[in-house]
């Protein structure tokens, strides 16, 4: 074992930073001498840090760094490796961050002793954090560094990211998290190879180091980055990011591989990990739009994403529970407003969120191309209740159902609705006469090969088809002659907006509507809500009416429960 001459020893004790020398014997590390400095930092007297160095230490090291901490002591004990790292240690009064430096160092007799130096850094974290520069004391430790692009990794974002996050707070500035990925990135590995790649990600790097130079930039993982930075505007964030873009364009050879950005700007309480998903999200928003890099992270995007995975995810439970449910429309004769025939609505009644108006899960059911099983699901409602209905004498009304463009490329509707009829009503054969197809102006203007052989077949079959919403997108006359439907529905909008430009929507209704006479077709006004509409529809001779002014949509049981009082009192009456 080393002998210390007394005076040096006493020189090194007396040292207020934390020092301890050991010499290695039989592999094992043995400490010979330490400082004041460590005794301090440890908490304990010189002779019982004598005794308890190193397994003592190793035992309050943080169970998520002791893997790491020994794998470098034994590298570093076989002259492998340096020992530079950051490891949590505990403490009194919880996890202190310590900075740990080792080295060699040859004694005046050849023996070689360990120097370790130990500095608590845990209150310098921010202000190391706050400076890229800084961070650099940490790069030979791998734990908080990537090895590729030198950049702090992962670890090094979930442990400082916050404390650069609170630094640019307390300048009083807006902090910003942006989520990059380098896009094509595989692409460009399969044409240039791994090697190319690597270099790439390393561009990506300068890049980025140079268009936001006082941010700090991580790589998170594979080819994504991350970089926290004080926002300034939106403007300002976009164009850096497109300088970013063509910079990266420019340096990846002419290749298509550039960025795409997705953007948290941090509200009073966002924390880091929050800030990490939402920008997350705006990137998956942003999709696969080539016109632009990034995308900002709004909240009505995000409730707009969770509503549409609660919508998919409970789909199936709400047609298997029922709590989806046909609510009824009466449409009746313009003027008295005598019963015509009812139009099936869909409603969700959910358990936790309350009633879905369609609005809000259809499109969804739509774009997931899921909308086919609830037409059809409203389709049998509508057919089950018929017996119902028949017994309330209300079998004469006709119910139309709603059907999108999507459900004729899905499914046979024609067969569809046979099959359900008769699974419902065996052996009678007046389904086409109750059930009458509704079909959007819209999508009979983009209709299929499939779509409109299935419109031929429902005809021959005497089913009706009613035209929804006409008017309401870019129609033109021609729609009249082009299908053969048996009523148009005017949409709402020209109830809405019958006074707008000098009454201009009353002409076009009166027109149409003597159009549609002609040709056959009946007509039939959506939305109306006031005796006014109703009076200007008898003068136009548009036959049919549905709105708020006549009925509101309801679920079967109130539809009765109605009925049956106004005969109630109608009996009294008489
Ligand atoms: P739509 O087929 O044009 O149905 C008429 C809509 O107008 C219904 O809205 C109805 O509640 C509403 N409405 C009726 N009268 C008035 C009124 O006087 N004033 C106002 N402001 N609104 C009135 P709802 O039930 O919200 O349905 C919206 C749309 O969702 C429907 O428009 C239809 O396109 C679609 N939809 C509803 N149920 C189904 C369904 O089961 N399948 C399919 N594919 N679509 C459906
Ligand atoms: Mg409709
Ligand atoms: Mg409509």
């Amino acid at each position: 074992m080393y002998e210390f001459p007394e005076e040096l020893r006493k020189a090194y004790e007396a040292l207020p930073h934390a020092l301890v020398y050991s010499e290695a014997v039989n592999n094992k590390a043995v400490p010979l001498l330490v400082s004041d400095g460590f005794c301090r930092l440890v908490g304990m007297e010189r002779e019982k840090v004598m005794e308890w160095f190193p397994k003592g230490q190793f035992e309050r090291i943080h169970p998520d760094d002791v893997g790491r901490v020994a794998q470098v002591s034994e590298t570093f004990a076989k002259k492998e490796s340096e020992y530079d790292l950051v490891l949590r240690s505990k403490h009194p009064d919880g996890y202190h961050v310590i900075h740990a430096i080792g080295q060699w160092q040859t004694m005046p007799d050849g023996t070689e002793l360990a120097v370790l130096e130990y500095a608590d850094i845990t209150g310098n974290a921010e202000v190391i954090a706050s400076t890229t520069q800084n961070y650099q004391i940490f790069k030979k430790d791998h734990f908080y560094t990537d090895p590729l692009t030198g950049l702090p990794n992962l670890n090094y974002i979930n442990r400082f990211a916050d404390e650069r996050v609170h630094t640019l707070r307390t300048q009083n500035l807006t902090p910003q998290l942006i989520y990059i990925d380098v896009i094509a990135m595989q692409y460009y590995n399969n044409q240039y190879g791994y090697q190319k790649g690597n270099e790439l990600l390393c561009e990506v790097k300068n890049v980025l180091k140079l268009v936001f130079p006082e941010a700090l930039i991580g790589r998170y993982a594979d080819d994504h980055f991350i970089l926290i930075d004080a926002y300034e505007s939106q403007k300002d964030t976009e164009s850096r990011l497109i300088e970013a873009d063509n910079s990266i364009r420019r340096r990846a050879e002419g290749n298509t591989t550039g960025i795409k950005a997705g953007v948290c700007v941090f509200e009073a309480k966002t924390a880091t990990t929050e800030a990490i998903d939402r920008s997350k999200n705006a990137l998956k928003w942003l999709g696969n739009d080539l016109n632009r890099v990034c995308h900002f992270y709004t909240h009505v995007a995000e409730s707009a994403l969770w509503n549409q995975r609660y919508i998919v995810e409970n789909f199936e439970t709400a047609l298997e529970e029922k709590w989806i449910k046909v609510y009824y429309q009466g449409i009746g004769h313009v003027g008295d407003g005598s019963p015509a025939t009812a139009e099936a609505l869909a409603r969700w009644n959910d358990p936790v969120r309350g009633i879905l108006s369609p609005g809000e899960f259809i499109p969804v059911l739509e774009r997931y191309h899921l909308l086919y099983k609830l037409d059809l699901y409203m389709a049998e409602q509508v057919c089950s209740e018929m017996l119902v209905r028949k017994k309330w004498g209300l079998q004469d009304i006709p119910v139309s159902v709603n059907f999108s463009a999507h459900d004729f490329d899905h499914i046979d509707i024609p067969a569809e609705l046979l099959r359900i009829y008769e699974k419902h009503n065996p052996g009678t054969e007046d389904v086409p006469k109750q059930l009458i197809v509704e079909v959007t102006e819209q999508d009979m203007a983009k209709a299929t090969d499939r779509f409109l052989e299935q419109l031929h077949k429902l005809k021959e079959l005497g089913f009706s088809i009613w035209m929804d919403d006409f008017g309401s997108g870019y129609s033109s006359l021609n729609m009249f002659g082009r299908y053969d439907v048996d009523l148009i529905k005017f949409d709402m909008d020209f109830m809405r907006h019958l006074d707008d430009n000098k009454g201009v929507n009353r002409m076009i209704m009166k027109a149409m509507t003597e159009m549609a006479k002609g040709m056959g077709i009946r007509t039939l006004a959506e939305g109306i809500e006031t005796e006014e509409q109703n009076l200007f529809l008898q003068e136009i001779g548009c036959e049919l009416a549905q709105g708020f002014f006549f009925h509101r949509p309801e679920p079967l049981e109130a539809m009765i429960y109605r009925i049956e009082s106004r005969r109630k009192e109608e009996g009294q009456e008489s």
